[in-house]
Formats: C-alpha cells, sequence, structure tokens
C-alpha cells in the first residue's frame, strides 16, 4: 500500500491538450447538459480547446465518461453526475442543453423519461440561467416538423406530427421545448436560442446502415460493437481468416428506401451551435445540411467507400418515419454566416478512418 500511494504522490503530471489562454473577461462559464453525449462532447473539446470553463451535467443514459475523459482533472473542466430532471443549483453564463436521448430507440426505450427531460428537465435549465442571468441554448431537432408538408423546411413551418405516435414522445417535448424556452424568454427575460438540429450526423448513420443500433454516443464504442460494425463494413483482405469482414454486409434499409435525409458533419454542427450562442438572434434556427440524399443513395455511397460485399434487406417502414427531409438553411446563412463545411463524401470517410482507429485501439487495449 506504502508503494501505492508513493506512486499516486510522485506521479507524473497528465498531460492534457493545450488549450488557449483566455482572459479572465473573455473566459466564460460554460454548462453543457448531455455533454458526455456525441454531439456535446465534440462541443467540449471546441470550448475547452478556446479557453473556456467547461462544466457538463449528464446521467451517463447515453452518454459514456469516455467521451470526455481526456478532459478529467484539467483546471477547467467539471463532470457532474446529474439528472436534470432534477433541479441543479450552479453558477455559470451560458448553457447548452442538449440532454436527451437523440436516436429512435433510446427515445422510444423509456418514452415518459424522454419527455421529463425535454420539458421538466429545460424546465429546470430556464430556471437556472433565470436564476444566474445566463443565455441558454437549447438543442431542438428538426423532428419538430415531423413528416413535413412542405419542403425544405424553413422555420416558420409549423410542422406535421403525430401527437400520440411511437416517435411523439421526443417530437412533442422537443416542440414544448421551444414553448417553453420562449415562456421564460417573454415572462422572465431569460436569453434564450434555440437550434432546430437536422437529423442525424453521420457517424450515427453508418452504423445505422451497418445494421447496429445506433448509439449516437458511440464517439467511443466498445470493442465489440465496433467489430461488428466495421467488421462488417470491411472488404475483406487476402489471407484473412473467415470471419465477420468475409460475411456480406447486411444493410438493413426500412421502407422503400426513397425516403430522404441531410447528414450532416458534427464539426459544422458544433461550429452552428457556438455561432447561434454568441448571436443575439433569438427565434428558431435550422443548423442542417441541405445535401438531400435518399437511404439508398447513401447506402449506396458507404458501399463504394468501404468495398466489399453488400446485401439490402429491406424491412418494413418504420412508423410515421419522415418521408422528406432538406433544410432550408437560408436564416442561418443571412444570420450567423454559417453553412455547413463538411461535404457528405469527407464526411463518411472521415468516420470510416475513426471507426478504423478506434477497433485497433480496443484490440490494442484488450491485449494488454
Ligand atoms: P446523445 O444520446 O449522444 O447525447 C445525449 C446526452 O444526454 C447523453 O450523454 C445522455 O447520457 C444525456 N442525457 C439524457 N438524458 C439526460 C438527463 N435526463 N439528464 C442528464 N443527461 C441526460 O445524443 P446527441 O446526438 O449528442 O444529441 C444531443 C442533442 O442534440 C439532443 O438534445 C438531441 O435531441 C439533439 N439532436 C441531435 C441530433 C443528431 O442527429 N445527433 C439531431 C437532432 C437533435
Ligand atoms: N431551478 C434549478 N436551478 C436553479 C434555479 C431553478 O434547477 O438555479 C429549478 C427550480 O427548482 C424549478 C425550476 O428550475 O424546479 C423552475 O424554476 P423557476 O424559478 O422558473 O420556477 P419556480 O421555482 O417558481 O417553479
Amino acid at each position: 500500500l506504502e508503494q501505492r500511494l508513493k506512486e499516486i504522490e510522485y506521479r507524473i503530471p497528465k498531460k492534457y491538450p493545450e488549450v488557449n489562454f483566455l482572459t479572465y473577461k473573455d473566459r466564460k462559464r460554460v454548462l453543457i447538459t448531455g455533454g458526455a453525449g456525441f454531439v456535446g462532447s465534440h462541443l467540449v473539446d471546441r470550448l475547452m480547446m478556446e479557453g473556456h470553463e467547461v462544466i457538463v451535467v449528464d446521467n451517463f443514459f447515453t452518454g459514456r465518461k469516455r467521451n470526455v475523459e481526456h478532459w478529467i482533472g484539467h483546471e477547467n473542466f467539471e463532470l457532474i453526475h446529474h439528472d436534470i430532471v432534477n433541479p441543479l443549483f450552479i453558477e455559470v453564463d451560458q448553457i447548452y442543453n442538449l440532454a436527451s436521448p437523440a436516436s429512435p430507440p433510446h427515445y422510444m426505450h423509456n418514452p415518459v423519461k424522454t419527455i421529463k427531460t425535454n420539458t421538466v428537465g429545460t424546465i429546470n435549465m430556464l430556471g437556472l440561467a433565470k436564476r444566474v442571468g445566463a443565455r441558454v441554448l437549447i438543442a431542438s431537432t428538426s423532428e419538430v416538423y415531423g413528416d413535413p408538408e412542405v419542403h425544405p423546411q424553413t422555420e416558420s413551418y409549423w410542422g406535421h406530427v403525430n401527437p400520440i405516435g411511437p416517435r411523439a414522445c421526443y417530437d412533442e417535448s422537443k416542440r414544448v421545448s421551444e414553448t417553453l424556452a420562449y415562456s421564460y424568454g417573454k415572462q422572465e427575460n431569460v436569453a434564450v436560442r434555440v437550434a432546430r438540429i437536422l437529423t442525424r450526423t453521420v457517424l450515427v448513420c453508418i452504423a445505422t446502415m451497418a445494421g447496429w443500433c445506433p448509439t449516437s454516443s458511440s464517439r467511443h464504442s466498445p470493442a465489440k460493437t465496433l467489430l461488428s460494425v466495421i467488421g462488417i463494413m470491411a472488404p475483406k483482405r487476402p489471407g484473412t481468416p473467415t470471419g465477420a469482414s468475409e460475411k456480406k454486409r447486411k444493410n438493413n434499409i426500412y421502407g422503400s428506401g426513397k425516403q430522404t435525409r441531410s447528414f450532416q458533419y458534427v464539426s459544422d454542427l458544433v461550429d452552428g451551435l457556438i455561432k447561434l450562442q454568441n448571436n443575439n438572434y433569438s427565434l428558431p434556427v435550422n443548423l442542417g445540411n441541405p445535401d438531400e440524399h435518399t437511404i439508398e443513395e447513401f447506402a449506396s455511397i458507404i458501399h463504394t467507400m468501404v468495398g466489399g460485399k453488400s446485401h439490402i434487406i429491406h424491412k418494413d417502414a418504420m412508423e410515421d418515419d419522415p418521408q422528406r427531409r432538406k433544410p432550408d438553411i437560408t436564416r442561418a446563412n443571412n444570420i450567423l454566416g454559417w453553412q455547413p463545411l463538411v461535404p457528405l463524401q469527407q464526411g463518411i470517410k472521415k468516420t470510416v478512418e475513426y471507426f478504423r482507429r478506434e477497433l485497433m485501439r480496443s484490440k490494442h487495449s484488450e491485449r494488454n
């Protein structure tokens, strides 16, 4: 024990990525709820590198400590295990309220909890913002447009949502979170920003296309999951034993495959969120990539990129699955000067590389 205590006492200080230095005046205390999730953890990296103080609040429903572990112990960083359905009393300048399950299997897993998180949880964050005079950005979603009857969707479109369908727990509670934001804005003078994030970041989609139940927080996934994604997608190398890589890749397509989505890369989204938070504009803003593809086209792009044999399985359409999804981003462009910079092919390429790296890393840590 003595020896181990010595090791703790004299251990070499952990090395962190070098962060920008900000003076006290410019440095903000930023709360990110859901900061251990997929989008949140990338936002954490950006704000930490910019030199801000970042407090992550997460209940680890879909997020993982591993997504932010590289900052644990840094003087500008704090991780709090907390469920936003319960009140939280801290002092901050800005809040990014991202806490909410985001993918259908997750939000449908416990619909009542999803509703509580987006309503009671949002009230708590708005209450906190009111008490400390913080500015709060609500992560809303294109799902507020439901299965849209107008195309492309501008922010002025009120939506077409089935209030009692399987997706309603998410769609309707996100709609209420927007209503709450503007009610707190009007009644309590809370400075609010509403980002309507457009469908699925590329990484999640690749995993979905590989037939793996998407966990959007899979920034760092366990080896088994990675094996199932890469193993199925990767072409067989000459001489490798028969295994997952030799199996035909199974791409599940729900419905006809003619339904469209517009995919954006996470770094573009993070840019947009930061620009919106720091702008004076308070009405909802679509943040998405207007580059629209059918799900079939998407499957074929992935196939071309990763090679190997592919086998598409058509399954029954999901209930209330939106048929067309393409954001009108004129507002984001005019007001924030924002537009997505990473094209789909490049996003997929980066994502595939990421999965390959993670696979190597997991294999390495399994061996040791
Ligand atoms: P994610 O599941 O990876 O992250 C959500 C995080 O919130 C997780 O870390 C989870 O543990 C945490 N969380 C959930 N409920 C909580 C609670 N009650 N208290 C505290 N923490 C809680 O999802 P994501 O893709 O990073 O999405 C982030 C936000 O963006 C969500 O609000 C989501 O609705 C919104 N959004 C995402 C997309 C997308 O394509 N990723 C699209 C539209 C909207
Ligand atoms: N709240 C919170 N942190 C704060 C301030 C408020 O979690 O720093 C919670 C508070 O407990 C309440 C909710 O936010 O449940 C709404 O607060 P508000 O002051 O708007 O309303 P009230 O407390 O009057 O219901």
